[in-house]
């Protein structure tokens, strides 16, 4: 280790014995749970999904095995797999927010190491990594690119190959969450170009926070297609 690099950690390490870091998604206990970042009550309490459906990574029971599930078979969709570890609801939206709203970039740890496991265990093809990307505007406004921190924690601990540039917004949108559910869907179309020296023959992992219904993503896949991408799989953190 390099003696600067040591006296960062020495440093750190003093500061976590007299402030222990408080975990990210309730400010309460300390990271005393099996995933960084969050204390062992809410690391047993995050809301996951079971036994999803390889198509949309909702929740499927019984019908898991048989994807499409009932809820997505008649879901128009350009991507080829959705998967989505957490529901968007408790502790799980507790740290999406505190990484999107409160620029707590650690919180992407937890969340990436989940999403990075769940995405081995489906056994996805994928081995280029790209975030679903902000406008340029948005990016300046927040100061960071959430869906990123979550790709960069996923191509590491999966090591896998991550292009932040391989796709960018072509338009600015307006903002999905001030959209009816109709108005969602056409919002996003055409609004992203991928190149494609990045893209072509890759099979692409698509990374975001969260995927509600999807329209944006299936934008983006559309765009990689155009480019030359073999296939594109959603690997979200949550599903709303
Ligand atoms: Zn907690
Ligand atoms: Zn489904």
């Amino acid at each position: 280790m390099r003696p600067l690099r040591a006296l960062v950690a020495l440093g750190t390490g003093c500061l976590d014995a007299l402030f222990p870091p408080r975990c990210l998604a309730c400010d309460g206990g300390a990271w005393d749970g099996p995933l960084e970042g969050l204390c062992r009550r809410c690391a047993e309490t995050l809301p996951r999904v079971v036994r999803p459906c390889a198509r949309c990574g909702r929740e499927a029971g019984v019908h898991a095995a048989a994807s499409p599930c009932p809820r997505c078979r008649d879901e128009p969709t350009d991507l080829d797999g959705v998967v989505a570890p957490l529901r968007y609801t408790g502790v799980a939206r507790d740290l999406v927010l505190a990484l999107k709203f409160g620029r707590r970039t650690p919180a992407a740890r937890p969340l990436g190491a989940l999403l990075a496991d769940a995405v081995a265990a489906a056994g996805v093809p994928g081995d280029l990594v790209v975030p679903v990307p902000l406008s340029a505007r948005r990016r300046r406004e927040r100061g960071f690119d959430q869906a990123d921190e979550l790709a960069r924690v996923v191509a590491a601990r999966n090591g896998l190959e991550r292009d932040a540039r391989a796709l960018a917004r072509a338009r600015h949108t307006a903002p999905q969450s001030g959209l009816s559910r109709a108005r969602r869907g056409r919002n996003p179309r055409g609004a992203f170009r991928a190149r494609r020296e990045r893209v072509a023959g890759r099979c692409v992992l698509l990374v975001d926070d969260v995927v509600t219904t999807g329209a944006t993503a299936s934008s983006c896949a559309r765009a990689l297609r155009r480019a030359g991408a073999l296939h594109v799989v959603l690997a979200a953190a949550c599903r709303a």
